[in-house]
């Protein structure tokens, strides 16, 4: 019974993350699951996170400030931090851009490299849009 609950847990968790596009903290994970699971414990949650990123069911983002964030978009694709509001946005890229990154890395490398991850930083759109309209003001 016990794995069943677990597995319950986990399926939840899986689903929240493909419904959001925020990129969330296990905090901010934890506080929407706790919705529908009471009991549930901040530990278990970010266990269940870290094992659905090992099981290739989730994507694990490690931010350099501001801790691990999750993603339940598993293709390949980039993300870039808001330095301002700390945001996650994905960036879309074609294929052939990542591929050919790789094979550039590859020229480089004695050994194969297979795949990479990519963190850009900037200030995204609303941050920018916010801005201006305070410099108006
Ligand atoms: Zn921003
Ligand atoms: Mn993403």
């Amino acid at each position: 019974m016990a794995n069943l609950k677990y597995s319950r847990q986990r399926a939840a968790i899986k689903e929240y993350l493909s419904d959001t596009l925020e990129h969330p903290t296990a905090d901010t994970v934890y506080l929407h699951i706790r919705e529908a699971f009471p009991n549930i414990s901040l530990g278990t949650v970010y266990r269940n996170l870290n094992l659905l990123a090992d099981m290739g069911e989730a994507l694990k983002i490690s931010t350099p400030e501001g801790g691990d964030r999750f993603d339940g978009r598993i293709d390949p694709h980039y993300h870039v931090v808001c330095r301002n509001c700390g945001k996650i946005y994905d960036l879309e890229l074609d294929e052939q851009h990542m591929q050919s990154v790789n094979e550039l890395a590859n020229q480089h490398f004695e050994g194969t490299i297979t795949s990479h991850t990519a963190l850009f930083y900037g200030t995204c759109r609303e941050c920018e849009d916010t801005k201006i309209t305070q410099n108006n003001d």
